[in-house]
């Protein structure tokens, strides 16, 4: 039995982890994938205090270290669902079946598909989520990347030094991304860029990716596609408890508390306006010290 357990091992879990112990909670971790989450996907961060530049990987890493340095206990298991016994919670995994006072859902989201009927079979065949992890497998080829957001020109970005070419695909003819990043891709010669372009088919050849077309007319021989369109929650083990909105996202009051007495969410798995890493670890920290007055609370009364 524990005071509190978090779902999520990205910064947001964590931070509410070292708080909640710091605060004297008897906490748990569970994690269903890698410590760290979508930070491990990212190539280079700058907006983060304390550190000019930091790779994603190296942040997570340096994450996961404050939990191990602190204590503080964690599994790797997948979580299936959370049910509410009174003002218990229990927490069922692949792994176990857990219980406690609190819980705070820190699950993060995951890359959003462009919904093309063989994309899921051509991940990791030439359709990549993740330039840092696959970039390097198409030196000197040709690739694509679709997005127009901070994510998708900042990993063209990064290809653009390893690859021959890359065509970077925008539905629309103006980027969502800051206007600094949309400068420097624009000045980068290897990068053609595709306004008021979709991707219309990606077809396939011995199982791998061999071309994609785009407005139903162009057709683009690339190596790989990668994708950076967006998020969609994680949400999956949420089902049965009715705390999301339409599209997904977890609704939380002021001090994160859903709508269920001591269910808490934090980080990029609820409804919010700004989704970045410094909102998403003050939301696990802000979140664990409720808790912390909640259960101060209860043990009085
Ligand atoms: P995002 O800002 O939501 O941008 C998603 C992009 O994908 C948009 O340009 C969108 O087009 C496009 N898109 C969405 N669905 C599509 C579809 N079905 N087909 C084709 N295109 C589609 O996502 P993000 O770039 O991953 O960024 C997420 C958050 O993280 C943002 O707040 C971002 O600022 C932040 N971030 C920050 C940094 C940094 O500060 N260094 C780096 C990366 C990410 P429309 O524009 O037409 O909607």
């Amino acid at each position: 039995m524990y005071d509190l357990i978090i779902i999520g091992m990205g910064i947001s879990g964590i931070s509410a982890a070292i708080y909640a112990k710091n605060s004297g909670l008897n906490v748990l971790l569970l994690e269903k994938d890698t410590p760290g989450g979508l930070l491990n996907k990212i190539n280079k961060i700058n907006n983060y205090p304390g550190y000019s530049e930091v790779a994603g990987p190296d942040l997570s890493l340096a994450l996961f270290e404050s939990v191990n340095t602190l204590g503080i206990p964690y599994k790797i298991a997948e979580v299936e669902s959370i049910e509410v016994k009174e003002d218990k919670k229990i927490v069922k995994t692949t792994l176990d079946t857990f219980e406690s006072d609190f819980v705070i859902i820190a699950s993060g989201r995951k890359n959003r598909k462009l919904g093309l009927s063989n994309e899921e079979k051509l991940l990791g065949r030439g359709i990549s989520t993740c330039a840092l992890c696959d970039g390097a497998l198409y030196k000197d080829k040709e690739v694509a990347v679709v997005g127009g957001g901070n994510s998708a020109l900042e990993e063209a970005l990064y290809l653009s030094n390893i690859v021959k070419k890359v065509y970077l695909i925008h539905r629309r003819d103006t980027f969502r991304a800051d206007a600094s990043l949309v400068e420097q891709v624009k000045m980068q010669k290897n990068v053609e860029i595709l306004y008021d372009s979709e991707i219309t088919a990606v077809v396939e050849e011995d199982n791998k990716l061999k071309e994609i077309l785009v407005n139903k007319e162009k057709h683009l021989e690339v190596s790989a596609l990668f994708t950076y369109i967006g998020f969609e929650p994680n949400h999956d083990f949420l089902r049965t408890l009715e705390i999301t909105d339409k599209f997904g996202y977890i609704k939380v009051d002021k001090n994160y508390e859903t709508k269920i007495k001591g269910i808490f969410a934090v980080g990029d798995c609820i409804k919010k306006d700004i989704y970045q890493l410094i909102t998403a670890a003050n939301d696990g920290a802000v979140a664990a010290l409720n808790v912390r007055k909640q259960k101060n609370v209860k043990k009085k009364g």
